[in-house]
């Protein structure tokens, strides 16, 4: 093709751009597994997990990690369990694909915060200041189900997408994509970092927050626990009142929205734990 002008040749690499930053957000799109929704996914797995794993490494070896007693054994236990069940579920629906990369790691730290996460790809953390509502087994596995279903449904990688799109724009976007370590390491420093020093990071919208409960609720029930527990337990979490800000609750549905989107997704739930 033959340009005639500068002008020319400005206007079809801006044209170009918009395709190639088209073609690159349509092929980011991916749907979360269980709710269908679309979402927008533009950082590669295996290097979110790289820096997830980084991390997680950085904060076992300043927190203190509880070992071989039986709170870590049950924390250990309910998401080894929980992990199974996944495992199985996705493989017989051929989407194993969806935890490629996962390596999973449950363990207990000795803080009085009421909290728990799990960072991508599997690395999870409960404190012991969430313990007395958790209460048993159970309760501890709709904790755990929430926090494995962020990172099932790659919340962490779709809000950090968003926040590129959004402070870069899409044109920005294909520029910062060219050098992005740099980039998705800021990113991911904003939006985990934090959990070195607090022991918590940003909150989730409340969306994710809604679809964790909702996948929490699935998983639970696959692996063998009572969904009717989380209604439960909520209640009990509603009471909770100081020692820290759970990732959960910082966003967190209005306590009754809550119970009544968990009672709506309560059939589905009791027919997986049924099976
Ligand atoms: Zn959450």
């Amino acid at each position: 093709m033959k340009l005639r002008s500068k002008f020319e040749f400005a206007r079809f690499v801006a044209v170009l751009n918009i395709v190639l930053v088209s073609v690159l957000l349509i092929s980011a799109c991916s749907s979360v597994p269980l709710t269908g929704r679309r979402q927008i996914n533009i950082i590669p797995s295996n290097e979110l997990h790289a820096m997830s794993f980084d991390m997680y490494n950085q904060i076992k070896d300043t927190a203190r990690v509880i070992r071989g007693t039986a709170d870590a054994r049950m924390v250990e236990r309910c998401g080894k369990r929980i992990q199974k069940a996944v495992e199985e579920y996705f493989s017989a629906q051929n989407k194993s694909q969806l935890l490629d990369g996962f390596e999973w790691e449950f363990i207990l730290i000795d803080d009085p915060a009421v909290n728990a996460w799990c960072m991508p790809g599997g690395k999870v953390a409960f404190y012991t200041g969430i313990l007395p509502y958790t209460k048993n087994e159970a309760g501890l596995a709709v904790v755990m189900g929430h926090e494995i279903a962020h990172a099932v449904a790659r919340h962490g990688g779709e809000r950090m997408s968003q926040a590129m799109v959004a402070q870069m724009g899409a044109l920005g976007l294909a520029v910062a994509l060219r050098d992005k370590r740099q980039e998705t390491q800021a990113l991911f420093m904003g939006a985990y970092g934090v959990g070195a020093q607090l022991g918590g990071m940003l909150p989730f919208s409340r969306k994710h927050e809604s679809e964790a409960d909702e996948l929490g609720l699935y998983f639970m029930a696959m692996a063998g626990y009572d969904p009717r527990e989380a209604p439960i337990f909520w209640e009990r979490m509603s009471q909770a009142g100081g020692g820290g800000v759970p990732e959960f609750l910082s966003t967190h549905p209005s306590h009754n929205t809550r119970i009544r989107q968990l009672e709506s997704h309560m059939p589905k739930a009791l027919s997986y734990f049924q099976n």
